[in-house]
């Protein structure tokens, strides 16, 4: 097997371990030793090629799968949790994580199908999907179809991961900084120890999720609850005190901006240095992207006529499916921001609801 391991030095790795049919290629699970035994930092998408990649990777840095004394989840995403449970399995590690992940991994693993595809149905309809977008819902609701979301397997944590919270990893000193935004329980991790050859200034090394990548900006949708309170949501979950996705993001970028580390240990591509300048650029890509939002919206729009209005990496003709509901998603957390910073409002009375420009 091609083993892909890096050694960062200082008792950090890591291991590339393939996500299948992904084009991002890999998740990069981090090894970390302690004076417990090695400890990962997510542990790669659940499948059996990646499964040996991962055992491989840790037999590379000179452990044994079943050393292992724990497992950190920056957030519950499957290529970033999804081979937690085997890993537990294995080598009896525990395995933390953020509380809102812990709570979204439970509703993943309970929700059925039907709940999934009502919850769609009913977020995509009040976003003002035309009924051909809706219609393959609406017939796989009605032949009892309905995809398995991933995770359905997904671990439970052992225990929690808090803000601010100075791990207890023996011998090495780790805190947690907690970033929502991508997920409302991100975390990124920070190894405040000195970086054993210095690249560039800055203390220590950040592991940071998807939070903060060299190359891609992570998807900031809605949180997704298909099922969260009775009431499916709809135009009222719009409104200036719903939640913030985007609004968490870019405070949890400023948040990792201040700290400044020597260097970035992402999940996705390569390490990197210049945090602030990478939290800069990803702040003023989507200052970028509300203005133009704000210019579409001086003509009243649906949700979903913002989202085909909008500039994505491909014209929204050629987006698949599964893809435009993310893009909606995504509009949603935009418009959300603009709503709360009083930039948008809702058209009073519009049904499904239009958005204005303030
Ligand atoms: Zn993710
Ligand atoms: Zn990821």
């Amino acid at each position: 097997m091609n083993t892909q391991v890096t050694d960062h030095k200082g008792g950090v790795w890591s291991i590339a371990v393939p996500i299948p049919d992904n084009p991002l290629g890999h998740t990069l699970v981090h090894l970390l030793e302690t004076d417990r035994g090695p400890v990962l930092i997510d542990t790669g998408w659940d499948d059996p090629d990646s499964w040996d990649a991962l055992v491989a990777g840790v037999t590379a840095c000179g452990f044994d799968v079943t050393d292992l004394h724990g497992v950190l989840i920056t957030h519950h995403h499957p290529d970033h949790h999804g081979l937690s449970a085997k890993v537990r399995e294995a080598s009896g590690a525990w395995i933390a994580m953020h509380a809102a992940d812990a709570e979204a991994v439970r509703r993943t693993r309970e929700a059925e199908p039907e709940q999934w595809l009502d919850y769609l149905l009913a977020k995509l309809s009040a976003a003002g999907a035309p009924d051909d977008h809706l219609a393959p819902l609406r017939k796989a609701r009605a032949t009892g179809g309905g995809r398995k979301l991933p995770g359905r397997r997904a671990a439970l944590p052992d225990r929690g991961i808090g803000p601010g919270e100075l791990l207890d990893l023996p011998g090495r000193r780790v805190r947690a900084i907690w970033t929502p935004g991508h997920t409302p329980g991100h975390v990124c991790l920070h190894l405040e120890e000195a970086h054993p050859s210095a690249p560039a200034p800055g203390f220590g090394r950040l592991f940071s999720g998807d939070h903060l990548l060299p190359g891609i900006t992570p998807h900031i949708g809605l949180y997704e609850a298909p099922d969260g309170e009775a009431r499916p949501p709809g135009p009222h979950d719009l409104d200036s005190s719903a939640e913030d996705p985007l609004g968490d993001y870019l405070d949890s970028l400023e948040r990792v901006g201040r700290l400044a580390p020597a260097e970035v240990l992402p999940a996705h591509q390569h390490a990197f240095t210049d945090a602030g300048g990478r939290v800069r650029a990803l702040i003023a890509h989507h200052e970028e992207r509300l203005a133009r939002l704000r210019v579409l919206l001086q003509e009243p729009r649906t949700v979903w006529q913002l989202a085909t209005a909008m500039e994505w990496n491909r014209p929204w003709e050629q987006i698949p499916y599964g893809s435009r509901n993310i893009a909606i998603s995504e509009a949603e957390a935009h418009l959300r921001r603009l709503v709360k910073q009083g930039r948008a409002e809702r058209v009073p009375g519009s049904d499904p609801v239009r958005y204005q420009a303030v």
